[in-house]
């Protein structure tokens, strides 16, 4: 192998904090463009996936799938972008694209698997991909994506993950102006999913266990916030909702959510704790009710949430950290102490 040109922030081991490193990047095949990193957003799944909590992951693991960076060189067949373009990279950097999902913009469901942007087997190198905790990352143009220019850049980075997450199956259940749509868990995907529903048109009803996102919320775009641990403010919306988007990170009780949806209503899951989460017969029987899940978004999804946000203006909320602050980051991801996502400057990886 060629040897390791650039600085990357990841770690050797499931315990062992996130720290400085090299690794290799490809330089630009016929159809790659070449991606300096200027912002990276920090999703649960990063965290997830360093300390091994889904299994599987392979070390040095470098995180890091909402990258938004400029074009610094481009291969001879590029036709999407120029160099100096602005960009966008989320959670995949390819797929098989032959099969029927491929095929259908479903990439994400590629069922060779598409090849995830960290933590996946990299096509060329036959190693595990390295995300966007690095100086510059080099993706096939077409798993990359065009940022709109009114959006600001730092505050469209986790567009690419949470926002596209949020935005799919709220699309594919087919969310509807005047619906009422629960969102669970106000992290870095439920504060998007809160501002993606209501510039759809849906009254949005948030469920939180930390009373101290109640004015938060209700900032967001909610129509009404309720504290989940309290059975009383629970009961007002048993049976209530047509849909209900779940995006708790942590083990909770699904049942008391099912329970909120009305007749043919759905809870889809996108957040994806460790362990599984028991359903109870009755918590679906009686109403018809579906309880599915979602995994972010096909690329051409990914653009069409990206124009919907600049449409309606729409970015995530944002603190900006340096490379060096990534873990003390994950500590306050893990207590919830984040409003609503970390984003990190990767000019912090160049000083
Ligand atoms: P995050 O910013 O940490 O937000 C998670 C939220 O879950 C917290 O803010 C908190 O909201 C709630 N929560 C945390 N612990 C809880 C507990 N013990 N009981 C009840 N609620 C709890 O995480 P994120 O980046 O938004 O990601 C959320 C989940 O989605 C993660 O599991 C991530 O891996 C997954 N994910 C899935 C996909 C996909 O394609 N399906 C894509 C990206 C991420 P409140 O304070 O409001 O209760
Ligand atoms: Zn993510
Ligand atoms: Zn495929």
């Amino acid at each position: 192998m060629e040897e390791k040109n650039i600085k990357a922030f990841g770690t050797e081991a499931s315990d062992a904090p996130l720290d400085q490193l090299n690794i290799h990047r490809r330089n630009p095949t016929p159809h790659d463009v070449e991606i300096e990193i200027l912002f990276c957003g920090v999703c649960h799944s990063d965290l997830h996936t360093a300390r091994n909590e889904w299994h599987g992951t392979m070390y040095p693991c470098v995180p890091g799938h909402e990258i938004i960076g400029k074009i610094v060189r481009i291969g001879s067949h590029v036709s999407k972008f120029q160099v100096g373009d602005i960009a966008g990279v989320g959670c995949m950097v390819d797929s098989c694209r032959e099969c029927e999902y491929c095929k259908e913009g479903l990439e994400q469901y590629c069922e060779p698997g598409a090849t995830q942007t960290y933590n996946s087997i990299d096509k060329h190198s036959g190693i595990q991909t390295f995300g966007g905790y690095s100086e510059r990352v080099v993706v096939d143009e077409a798993f990359v994506l065009r940022i709109p220019e009114s959006l600001d850049l730092a505050a469209a980075a986790p567009l690419l993950c949470a926002g596209i997450t949020t935005y799919s199956p709220l699309k594919h259940w087919n969310v509807l102006p005047g619906q009422k749509v629960g969102v669970v868990g106000i992290g870095g995907l439920g504060h998007m999913a809160v501002k993606i529903a209501k510039a759809m048109g849906a009254e949005v009803i948030v469920f939180t266990t930390s009373p101290s996102k109640f004015e938060d919320a209700k900032r967001l775009g909610a129509d009404d916030v309720v504290l989940s641990k309290d059975e009383e403010q629970m009961s007002r919306y048993a049976g209530k909702l047509h849909f209900v988007l779940d995006a708790v990170s942590a083990q909770h009780d699904i049942n008391a959510y099912l329970n909120l949806l009305r007749v043919d209503g759905s809870l889809a899951l996108v957040g994806a704790p460790e362990l599984p989460l028991p359903v109870a017969a009755f918590s679906l029987i009686p109403s018809r009710r579906s309880f599915a899940g979602s995994m972010i978004g096909g690329i051409a999804e990914t653009q069409e949430m990206l124009d919907f946000c600049a449409e309606h203006r729409i970015v995530s909320d944002i603190e900006i950290i340096d490379i060096q602050q990534i873990n003390e980051a994950y500590e306050r991801l893990l207590k919830g102490d984040v409003k609503y996502r970390f984003v990190i400057d990767m000019a912090s990886l160049r000083k």
